[in-house]
């Protein structure tokens, strides 16, 4: 399993994450299938990724965690044709790209849902499939219509 200081592996298997000291009770979630991020108690505002001190404040808090309720619309996005590895080149074409979730803060992230599907704006739902690494994913809200 993922261990703090690894480095992804970019050759015939999924990449897994590298996972910062700060990070580890980010990924301990996502293992069970849910999505935190952080907020300053200071200034309110969210924090990712996860760090030990509010970034966007004077007053030096520690961060507490949260859980996202997964939640969002596209801010921007790429549909991949050409993939790095073989791994990905089984799954393309993808969709990666910035989800801006409602609690105000972004992830980027797999973007499941038919290429000519993906708008800005359109709503998104997370997702923790089952796969080798454990990532969460975005999947289209269906019947949705951007906001
Ligand atoms: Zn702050």
């Amino acid at each position: 399993m993922l261990e703090q200081g690894e480095f992804a592996d970019y050759t015939e298997s999924f990449p897994t994450p590298r996972v910062t000291q700060d990070a580890l009770p980010y990924w301990g979630a996502v293992k069970e299938g849910r999505l935190l991020f952080q907020r300053c108690p200071a200034c309110r505002g969210a924090i990712f990724p996860p760090r030990s001190i509010c970034p966007m404040c004077e007053a030096g808090a520690t961060p507490a965690w949260e859980e996202s309720k997964g939640a969002g619309s596209i801010y921007s996005y790429s549909v991949v044709h050409r993939p790095p590895s073989a791994v990905w080149r089984a799954r393309s074409p993808y969709t990666i790209g910035l989800v801006r979730l409602d609690e105000d803060w972004f992830l980027f992230t797999e973007i499941e849902g038919k290429p000519e599907d993906m708008a800005v704006d359109k709503r998104v739902q997370v997702a923790f499939p089952e796969r080798e690494v454990p990532l969460p994913v975005f999947r289209l809200v269906s019947g949705d219509a951007a906001r």
